[in-house]
């Protein structure tokens, strides 16, 4: 009796867009929530679940969220909001920027989407805004890019540019309100509106934000060490919520990790993983926190800063040693991903992004 009373109330909460009071950066109570709201599902089914829009348990952990049109599609779920630095609040809020590569496909398409019952806040100080994002995203990949390989590779987002030469935003109205910011609508509006290219990324600055969330990303489990990995030959879609006084969200580390997600970090057998929750253990690394996965054995001892792969062994290596597991796995700073440009830091940069001033 009691199991049925158990059930049906669990089912009564997932069909009513379930949404409980918690800490904001708590990723457990984030995904507490979730699985409270699938736990009266019969297996294979989806339930309604604010923000995702229609989702459903896969066996490998990620969330599948079945899109407005039928296609579905694969993330493990919100991203928390993350900690403010030593280094972040001792810089006071500036950061180093790079210039993006201005690409053909394959590249990341950036948009700016809106609620259709909210004003488009497009402006030119908003386009500034989300490129200084990306300026940042683009200065800590190259970076990062460059501490793997002793200096010798670097790395750098191709992105779609105007015909000024500089990175191309595109503005987009979404069919969702700002009461359901529904994720499985978003995803199939970008995809009708044509972004939804075989050879693209694109990435959402979202302007409304959700409940204790802050990004959201697809990924899927392949680890294979190959062109034709399934992050290299699908579109893959990524948000940043946020951007109101209250809950801004919207910086260069939540589009990282997100983009990140999309290009396939981290994956589950990867050395320092956190498991079924596809993040990482090691610290302020932009892919790792303490997310509860299968794996997980967070420490923030390993690395104090934020950085694309503490220690270069988990997602992205731009020089591979011998034995290294991603050296025969997949990985985000393989040539063979075709996302990113990969150069040597003392020749010249013909497609960089004008007036990058890098
Ligand atoms: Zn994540």
């Amino acid at each position: 009796m009691q199991g049925r009373i158990f059930l049906a109330a669990a089912m009564a909460l997932a069909s009513a867009v379930f949404v409980a009071p918690a800490a904001a950066h708590q990723a457990s109570s984030v995904d507490a929530r979730i699985d409270q709201a699938l736990a009266g599902a019969r297996p294979g089914q989806f339930v309604q679940v604010k923000p995702f829009g229609p989702t459903r348990r896969a066996s490998d952990g990620l969330l599948e969220i079945r899109l407005a049109g039928g296609q579905v599609v694969k993330t493990h779920g919100l991203d928390p909001e993350p900690p403010v630095t030593a280094a972040d609040a001792a810089a006071g809020g500036a950061h180093p920027e790079r210039g993006l590569n201005c690409a053909d496909l394959p590249r990341l398409q950036v948009l700016y989407v809106h609620p259709s019952d909210r004003p488009n806040r497009f402006s030119k100080s908003m386009y500034e805004r989300i490129r200084t994002y990306m300026r940042r995203m683009s200065h800590r990949l190259n970076a990062d890019a460059l501490s793997s390989s002793q200096g010798r590779i670097g790395a750098d987002y191709r992105v779609r540019c105007k015909s000024s030469g500089e990175i191309d935003i595109r503005a987009l109205e979404t069919r969702t309100t700002a009461a359901r910011d529904d994720w499985s609508i978003i995803q199939a509006d970008l995809k009708r509106a044509g972004h939804d290219s075989r050879q693209g990324k694109y990435l959402v600055w979202y302007d409304d934000p959700v409940e204790r969330g802050c990004g959201l990303g697809n990924i899927e489990g392949d680890d294979t060490k190959s062109a034709s990995n399934r992050h290299n030959v699908r579109p893959f879609y990524a948000v940043v919520w946020g951007n109101i006084g209250t809950r801004i969200c919207w910086n260069w580390r939540v589009g990282m990790h997100e983009n990140g997600h999309n290009m396939g970090a981290v994956q589950y057998a990867a050395p320092r993983s956190s498991g079924d929750k596809w993040h990482c253990n090691d610290g302020l690394d932009l892919m790792c926190y303490a997310d509860g996965g299968d794996k997980s054995n967070y420490s923030v001892r390993r690395c104090d800063n934020a950085v694309f792969d503490c220690g270069k062994d988990t997602y992205f290596d731009t020089l591979t040693e011998p034995g290294e597991w991603l050296r025969g796995h997949w990985n985000i700073g393989w040539s063979g991903n075709r996302f990113l440009d990969f150069s040597r830091p003392d020749a010249p940069r013909p497609s960089a992004e004008a007036g990058s001033g890098r």
